[in-house]
């Protein structure tokens, strides 16, 4: 049977002679290539529930294996390792170390949905791709991404005022990602934007960036939006393992 996905063999799992001559019959190179066997032992049976726990996790355990989303996938048309379609199969089979060797590329995810569209089993790979990211920050095993770092900054505001003041939330998300402020694609915006917009709309947005302005009666839904938003966390970590989240991650 061809091997569709040579790129999911590792190297170090290949066992090949450059120089072997069998009774007189050279096989060497291509011809004295092997797989070496593996034994796991490493299993994480609970793997796929602590996926499907996750926002975007939840139909992992529909998918048939089809390929279509890494056929579709943008991301894995510039770079093969990226397979989302190889990492749920990991996933359904519990083989957590295995899916680790991949922890620094799985956040790379553009969220273009191509997927989505392309799965016939409604399995919204996007979806377990960014709940697979999560899972990764969750349990440790890398640091806060910036897509989960602008999430984060973003939703903080939202909580904290009903709204959303971009100027605020980029200088936020700046410091935290220890990115500088004058950034030229965004001071090309900014001279852009003063260059158009009616004075009046200026100077609103520059009192809005001056006093935070909250959105009306924001207080007793922000309690609402709180408790929903804990409770949740508090589901999510408890099915990872993990103790609740510390004040500082908390909304
Ligand atoms: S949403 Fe992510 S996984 Fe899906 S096709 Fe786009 S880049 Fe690939
Ligand atoms: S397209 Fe859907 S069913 Fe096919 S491999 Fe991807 S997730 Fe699984």
């Amino acid at each position: 049977m061809p091997i569709h996905e040579k790129s999911l063999i590792r190297k170090e799992d290949l066992r090949r002679q450059e120089h072997l001559v069998l009774e007189g019959v050279d096989v060497s190179g291509d011809w004295s290539t092997f797989i070496g066997a593996r034994v796991l032992t490493d299993y994480n049976e609970r793997l796929q529930d602590e996926i499907a726990a996750l926002p975007g996790g939840e139909n992992i355990h529909r998918c048939w294996q089809c390929g279509s989303c890494t056929n579709a996938c943008t991301v894995n048309a510039i770079n093969p390792d990226f397979n989302p379609r190889y990492w749920i199969y990991l996933i359904r089979l519990g083989m957590e170390q295995e899916l680790l060797r991949d922890k620094e590329i799985i956040w790379q995810c553009v969220s273009c949905h191509k997927c989505t569209y392309a799965c016939p089993r409604d399995v919204v790979p996007e979806g377990v791709m960014k709940a697979t990211a999560q899972w990764l920050e969750l349990k440790g095993h890398v640091p806060t991404n910036p897509s989960m770092a602008f999430d984060e900054e973003f939703s903080a505001q939202v909580f904290a005022t009903g709204r959303i003041e971009e100027g605020r939330l980029l200088r936020r998300f700046f410091r935290r990602t220890g990115q500088p402020l004058a950034q030229p694609w965004l001071v090309a915006i900014v001279r852009g934007l003063v260059a158009r917009l009616p004075v009046g709309l200026l100077a609103r947005l520059g009192l809005a960036a001056l006093v935070h302005p909250r959105t009306p009666r924001w207080g007793r839904v922000r309690r609402v939006v709180h408790d929903y938003v804990e409770t949740q966390n508090t589901r999510r970590r408890a099915a990872l393992g993990l103790g609740p989240a510390s004040k500082e991650t908390a909304p």
